[in-house]
């Protein structure tokens, strides 16, 4: 199946996207996709995502004339089904590891709706990525080298640099890529650096796109901007260095941050758009086919977590709900918590929205660390045993990027629609089913249960416990 259909204008999203979600909440507790047996788990609105594709296409669409390929960055959300329905939207997909190449090609994307981007690819990576005809992006120029030396003059793939513009970062150090120092691309303000790219160019006519990914959350989509218009300029200069178009494509990247404090998608694809044409004019004359890699922009505002609190106690004067979502589904916010923070619902037990006086809380995860607190001192109705909370805006890089800190099981995930036309209800898909502790046994090397014992000893006779339990 290769999805090709192009995503259809939808009507705005109803008011409140948090109230659509805390219907979504309900059901699936009254469903028991939520509850003492299962107490955590991902959701999706799969409608919200059609219109984020929409909304994305639309603002693009705006200025015509410019053929543009939208891909999905698949670290985003790495779930078969949900590239899926993103191929059905119409859009492409940016993988950056073969994890992600596999999971795109499962999802149907066509190989040449396909990018690969990583800054450490293999020589059998790219022998693959080669074979299939799917994008790749060099990360440097002794990548280039290698894909110079293993490709074949009949590889479909379209081939590019990825280059730095070193504008500098944004609010998150660790999620800026285009500062001075970052392993990203090729440095391109670095001494010589920019001749030889330009020589790079000129040396391969196979080598006929530019690449830069300036940034993530926190990067303002004015400094993303700039690090674009640089690239353009790039470009320009090489096409006029070697004569001729080489260049005939420029890959824009993703990041655009998201909003975390309310409902609101902003900035907007638009206002990205707008920022990009004032920035760089030319990027849009139609001469360059360009390609975008958004993820989080696509997607986190689009889905919550659900959580059962187990209990709740009162420690030095603060009142803290013990919940089943922590660091092992938001491992960012946990880990920093003023750069990523989340807000946050509070239910009851049959999943109804909690009223009453505001009380500031803990809200914290079942993780055996200290800090495994999702919000901090957090203003909610009190909340008490056996209700819900919900996180919202982690349909990226949250519960799709589980880590198994204490061998908690991966949650479930759904996606879920809302038919507002027969006044309410909400169907739910399953998107991926909880890890069983069958499986995490097997991934915890269940197989290899006696292959340490069986190793024997090194050690000279006498000095080994081998045997002291037996
Ligand atoms: C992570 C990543 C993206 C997507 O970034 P978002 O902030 O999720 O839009 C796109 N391109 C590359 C190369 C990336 O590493």
């Amino acid at each position: 199946m290769t999805p090709t259909t192009s995503a259809a204008p939808l009507a705005p999203p109803p008011a409140g996207r948090s109230a659509g979600f805390a219907e979504a909440l309900r059901q699936a507790v009254a469903d028991g996709l939520l509850g003492e047996e299962q107490p955590v788990a991902g959701f999706l609105d799969t409608d919200g995502v059609r219109r984020s594709v929409a909304a994305l296409h639309a603002a693009f669409d705006a200025v015509p004339g410019v053929p543009v390929l939208h891909t999905f960055a698949a670290k985003a959300a790495s779930l078969v089904p949900v590239l899926r329905l993103l191929a059905a939207c119409g859009m492409g997909c940016e993988v950056a590891s073969p994890g992600e190449l596999r999971l795109a090609v499962e999802a149907g994307f066509a190989p040449e709706r396909i990018v690969l981007d990583s800054p450490a690819k293999t020589r059998e990576e790219l022998r693959l990525a080669l074979a299939l005809g799917v994008a790749v992006n060099a990360d440097s120029l002794d990548e280039l080298r290698r894909i110079g030396e293993l490709r074949s003059p009949r590889s479909a793939s379209v081939l590019g640099l990825r280059v730095n513009p070193q504008v500098g970062g944004g609010s998150i150090g660790a999620m800026s890529t285009a500062t001075a120092t970052s392993k990203f691309g090729v440095p391109l303000r670095d001494p010589g650096v920019r001749e030889q790219v330009v020589d790079a160019f000129a040396q391969r006519g196979w080598l006929t796109r530019l690449h830069a990914h300036v940034g993530s959350q926190g990067c303002p989509p004015e400094l993303i901007a700039e690090g674009i218009a640089e690239t353009y300029r790039l470009a320009e200069e090489i096409n006029e260095a070697v004569g001729v178009r080489r260049i005939t494509g420029i890959d824009i990247g993703g990041g655009l941050p998201v909003n975390f404090t309310d409902d609101e998608d902003r900035p907007s694809f638009s206002d990205y758009v707008s920022a990009l044409r004032a920035a760089a004019p030319g990027l849009f004359d139609g001469r360059y086919a360009l390609v975008t890699e958004f993820g989080r922009s696509l997607l986190a505002k689009n889905g919550f977590i659900g959580a059962r609190v187990e209990y709740t106690k009162d420690a030095g004067g603060r009142r803290i709900a013990l919940t089943h979502a922590g660091a092992q589904v938001a491992t960012r916010t946990v880990f920093m918590p003023d750069a990523w923070p989340l807000r946050i619902g509070a239910f009851d037990a049959e999943g109804l929205p909690r009223k009453g006086p505001l009380l500031a809380q803990d809200i914290a995860g079942p993780c055996c660390f200290a800090g495994d607190v999702v919000a901090h001192a957090r203003e909610l109705p009190e909340l008490r045993e056996g209700d819900f909370v919900a996180l919202y805006d982690t349909g990226a890089y949250y519960f799709s990027t589980h880590w198994a800190y204490n061998s908690l099981p991966r949650p479930a995930v759904y996606g879920f629609v809302r038919d507002d036309a027969d006044g309410g209800g909400v169907r739910f898909a399953p998107v991926r089913d909880a890890q069983s502790l069958d499986s995490v046994a097997a991934e915890s090397g269940l197989d290899h249960a006696d292959s340490l014992t069986a190793l024997g000893t090194g050690l000279p006779a006498g000095r080994g416990d081998e045997d002291r339990n037996r």
